[in-house]
């Protein structure tokens, strides 16, 4: 009779018995062995997992990001750290001793168009968590016309198809942070309903509470049982463009740089790129309450995309615009090509737009559509897109919008 190679025990005394090159093992003594494995992941600390996935080191998760992201080389460095932290901070066992780790919400700061968003998406794919993106815009204070600050959890919630347990170990992305700034410097007494009311709203959620989270969203829904959140664990990533903070910034950069060695200070200032100078000091000149900022301690800013950089993102990274269009013809059998020389036109138009990287795939999308629309019924197995037909469909398209307005 076989008999298990570890307890001993006989086949007829057991529910499994694998064989083995030179032996048995029985389920009782797989299932130990894998609680004995998961608790010395569990105390080696650098192995540990975000559900069932490892969670990579700061390094190979900026090396996952530069996959996808090109340039702001700061903002992904600061982002893994920050990432990595958080994430180290839910796996530790609730301790006796006195230093708790800190949640490390992050505030981002850039123009429209650079990346943040992109940003916050690729890192939650990478770890495999929930994740949603909410408009700050929206959100108003409970009783007002918008939404319930709470709602940004439903969204999460949904994401998380109503696993609580995932949605509290997720990323809320909130967009347009910069638009629920205070009007003015001066809190006034008359209720600002877009604007401090909903960071005080804000804050308990950031922090970490208990929040009771309407499933449905919105106020519909009168009958719907409520779902207690812990955002303790939730990873909030804030963006925005701030339109308007250079010039806060520049403010702080010269009054602290009068007197003595001032004039050669300031001559190293980048004017072209001020984002790059921001500190918490300015979000809140801008707007931010303080407590807002005090809870987003993580600051980072996004470099504004120059026309190598949007070279580079048409065609480098592995979702690239140009390697998308590439697999939309080849489901339909036709191999495209874009010459080099049409490329160096869409970033020169995407500059002369001043859409950003936003630009470019509207204008690629003008330039294809006729293409996408003919082909696919017309046999032709090639398509090479040279920078005349580029600038004849620009050209046609802008009449069409002249002719429109
Ligand atoms: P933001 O949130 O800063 O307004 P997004 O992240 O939404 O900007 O960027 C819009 C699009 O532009 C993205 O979907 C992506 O295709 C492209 N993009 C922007 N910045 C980058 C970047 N640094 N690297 C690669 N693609 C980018």
């Amino acid at each position: 009779m076989d008999t298990c190679s570890f307890c001993g025990r006989e086949k007829n005394d057991v529910d499994l018995l694998i064989a083995g090159m030179e032996g048995h093992i029985c389920n009782n003594c797989i299932e130990q062995a894998h609680a004995i494995i998961e608790e010395e992941f569990k105390k080696k600390g650098s192995d540990f997992n975000i559900g069932d996935v490892p969670l990579l080191k700061p390094k190979e998760l900026k090396s996952f990001l530069d996959q996808y992201i090109i340039g702001q080389e700061d903002a992904k460095k600061i982002l893994c750290v920050a990432v990595y932290n958080h994430y180290k901070r839910l796996s530790q066992p609730i301790s006796n001793d006195d230093t708790e780790i800190e949640k490390s919400n992050i505030i981002m700061v850039g123009e429209t168009g650079t990346g943040k968003t992109l940003l916050a998406k690729t890192i939650a794919k990478m770890l495999h968590v929930p994740f949603t993106i909410v408009d700050a815009t929206v959100l108003t204070e409970a009783g007002y016309v918008g939404e319930d600050i709470e709602s940004l959890l439903t969204r999460l919630l949904q994401a998380a198809d109503y696993d609580v347990e995932a949605a509290q170990r997720g990323i809320v992305f909130i967009d347009e942070i910069d638009k629920i700034a205070r009007k003015s410097d001066n809190p006034s007494i008359t209720r600002d309903v877009s604007g401090e009311g909903v960071q005080q709203g804000l804050l308990k959620l950031l922090e970490g509470a208990v929040v009771n989270v309407p499933p449905q969203g919105g106020r519909k829904h009168p009958e719907q049982k409520m779902i207690a959140v812990d955002t303790r664990n939730i990873l909030f990533i804030c963006g925005g463009a701030f339109d308007g903070i250079q010039k806060k910034i520049a403010q702080r950069l010269n009054t602290r740089m009068v007197g003595y060695g001032a004039s050669k200070k300031n001559e190293n200032i980048d004017r072209e790129n001020m984002l790059q100078y921001v500190a918490p000091h300015d979000l809140k000149s801008f707007g931010l309450i303080p407590e807002i900022i005090g809870r987003l301690p993580v600051l980072v800013h996004l470099n504004p995309l120059d026309r190598n950089a949007l070279r580079q993102i048409l065609t480098e990274p592995k979702n690239s615009i140009i390697k998308q269009y590439i697999k939309l013809f080849e489901i339909d059998d036709i191999e495209l090509t874009v010459e080099d020389e049409t490329l160096e036109f869409i970033v020169d138009k995407a500059v002369e737009f001043k859409l950003g990287a936003r630009g470019l795939r509207s204008i690629c999308e003008m330039i294809m559509t006729d293409a996408m629309f003919e082909l696919p019924s017309n046999g032709e197995k090639k398509l090479v897109i040279t920078r005349e037909y580029a600038e004849s469909r620009i050209d046609r398209a802008s009449a069409q919008r002249l002719k429109a307005s």
